[in-house]
């Protein structure tokens, strides 16, 4: 089902260009602010907004999805912890938030959404070099 009236239905965001993975029923993203490097939005193929909506399989694949970015961007970026975030208030259509948290993290007992920052927006050649490393490890994973 497509929401005409959603971003992400008319894939108007996520940015395609920061496009990492197919996971089959989701696709993985950059996300454009990397104030936290890595950070990662995993997007429902179809529009849903609420894990309930899913069928039983279904939920279980999100969270092979889910959990298989966590495991890879854990090893790209040598994380202390992985946040994991499934919001929807902003853009109701199922996305999670996947945030490697640093050992130098500016705030690491506070949710990402409550340390005020500039957003760091990297020059596409550079989001293109961190998607190849988080690519390359999601094939390592996947295929090993
Ligand atoms: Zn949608």
């Amino acid at each position: 089902m497509i929401d005409p009236s959603c971003k992400a239905c008319t894939k108007t965001w996520p940015r395609a260009d920061h496009f990492i993975a197919d996971l089959g029923l989701s696709k993985a993203y950059l996300h454009d602010d990397q104030f936290f490097p890595g950070w990662t939005v995993i997007v429902l193929r179809h529009h849903a907004t609420e894990l309930f909506h899913l069928t039983s399989a279904e939920r279980m694949q999100l969270m092979e999805d889910v959990t298989t970015i966590a495991r890879v961007l854990l090893q790209v970026y040598d994380a202390k912890k992985i946040n994991y975030e499934l919001l929807g208030n902003q853009l109701p259509h199922i996305h999670w938030h996947i945030i490697p948290r640093l050992t130098n993290d500016p705030a690491p007992l506070e949710p990402v959404w409550r340390v005020p920052h500039e957003p760091i927006l990297r020059p596409q050649s550079e989001l293109q070099g961190e998607i190849r490393r988080i690519q390359d490890a999601f094939h390592t994973e996947r295929y090993a």
